[in-house]
């Protein structure tokens, strides 16, 4: 297979060889748990299913081409991928992250991590000298996540790149909500990207799985041991399932960027609306940072209405038809969100207060239907409100 392929080609191609037993060209669901070996140690590079799968494999060499990346790691979920790379770290450390944080890492981070005495800092990283007065010599990584979840700011991750080098940090990034079609964190200075793939990647909201993708080969050893002696990995079933959603995953950002700018731009029209996040205006703060850093601006769209009333914001969510009410984004179907009571209940409402998650914000993830009914699906949902 050709070196340096374009992303569509890898998406379909890259670490995806035919089967060597049949020569089947779709990966085959490896569901064994072990593998014969001929003489103690006399093996075909498989031993048991926890340290490596075939079918896991070839995900792991499929998703680390997308991210340009040398090593890829595949978990259970995202959070498992989020785990395994805070147990890089020793009692005392410290992390520096976004205050912008998806729900769950927060609670990860404050209410299991920081028990074991890891230390974490949340500071706003709009500018890159928010984050120098919280350094020390204790602080070992910057955990960035961008467009962040749910009010859509952007993170120079260039930047902040330059501070981790310049301080010997490993910098994370949660690149889920740009997929790797989208942002490339690695080729942009970042030490490790971190995906759940729950969301994009898999892309038909039927597989929980997390993913990390690196350079260094020292921290992949020790993630990989990680990997193995913590345990969270994915099993073959869904490692196919991710394979299947991969090859599709240009075609699918491709859509809901353009779907994700129609329903911007209407949001922004309506009277009823007050504030709409979407990297794509060219007045948001960093609309300048994500036209540089990012291939297009996605289809996360939150938005807020005016008066502020959360009894609103449940009616306009409750009575949208093609719009599905639930928890989660990414997948084909578009869904719709109250992050204040679902995606971002877990984290304290003085907390939520100073990121812009007010009590109207909803959150929307545009999927790849057709724009127009989105957009009608909106307005009879508005057009219901008293
Ligand atoms: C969903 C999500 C996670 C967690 O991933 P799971 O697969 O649900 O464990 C982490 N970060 C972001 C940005 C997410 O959207």
């Amino acid at each position: 297979m050709k070196k340096k392929m374009r992303f569509a080609t890898k998406a379909i191609h890259a670490g995806l060889d035919p089967d060597p037993a049949t020569g089947a060209v779709m990966t085959p669901i490896y569901q064994t748990t072990t593998y014969a070996q001929a003489r103690p140690g006399d093996h075909k590079g498989f031993e048991y299913s926890r340290s490596g799968n075939p079918t896991r494999s070839a995900l792991e060499k499929n998703l680390a081409a997308l991210e340009n990346a040398h090593f890829g790691l595949a978990f259970a979920s995202g959070l498992a991928a989020i785990d395994a790379c805070i147990r890089l770290l020793n009692p005392g450390d410290e992390v520096i992250s976004t205050n912008n944080l998806y729900g769950g890492t927060y609670r990860q981070f404050t209410q299991i991590h920081d028990r074991y005495g890891v230390k974490f800092h949340f500071t706003g990283m709009d500018r890159v000298d928010q984050i120098l007065p919280l350094i020390s010599n204790n602080t070992k990584m910057l955990w960035v996540e961008t467009p962040t979840n749910p009010t859509m700011n952007i993170i120079d991750i260039k930047a902040f790149a330059q501070v981790a080098k310049e301080n010997d940090l490993i910098l994370v990034v949660d690149n889920t909500f740009s997929s790797p079609y989208l942002q490339n964190p690695l080729d942009l200075g970042a030490g490790i990207v971190m995906h759940s793939v729950t969301k994009y990647i898999g892309g038909h909201s039927d597989v929980v799985m997390g993913f990390l993708a690196l350079n260094d080969e020292a921290l992949h050893k020790e993630l990989k041991f990680i990997q193995n002696s913590a345990g969270a990995v994915c099993g073959p079933m869904d490692a196919f399932l991710a394979l299947r959603g991969i090859k599709t995953l240009h075609l699918r950002m491709q859509r809901h960027c353009e779907n994700g700018s129609k329903v911007a731009h209407w949001l922004r029209k309506h009277d009823r609306v007050d504030n709409v996040y979407w990297p794509g205006f060219e007045d948001h703060p960093n609309h300048a940072v994500a036209k540089a850093q990012m291939k297009g601006f996605g289809g996360m769209i939150s938005f807020s209405l005016k008066g502020d009333q959360l009894e609103e914001a449940f009616e306009l969510v409750s009575r949208l038809q093609v719009f599905t009410l639930a928890e989660s984004l990414g997948g084909v179907e578009s869904l719709a969100g109250h992050p204040a009571t679902m995606t971002h209940a877990s984290i304290p409402k003085e907390e939520r207060a100073k990121t812009g998650i007010t009590d109207s914000l909803i959150r929307l993830s545009v999927g790849i239907e057709d724009a127009d009914d989105l957009i009608e699906d909106l307005e009879q949902a508005f057009s219901a409100l008293p």
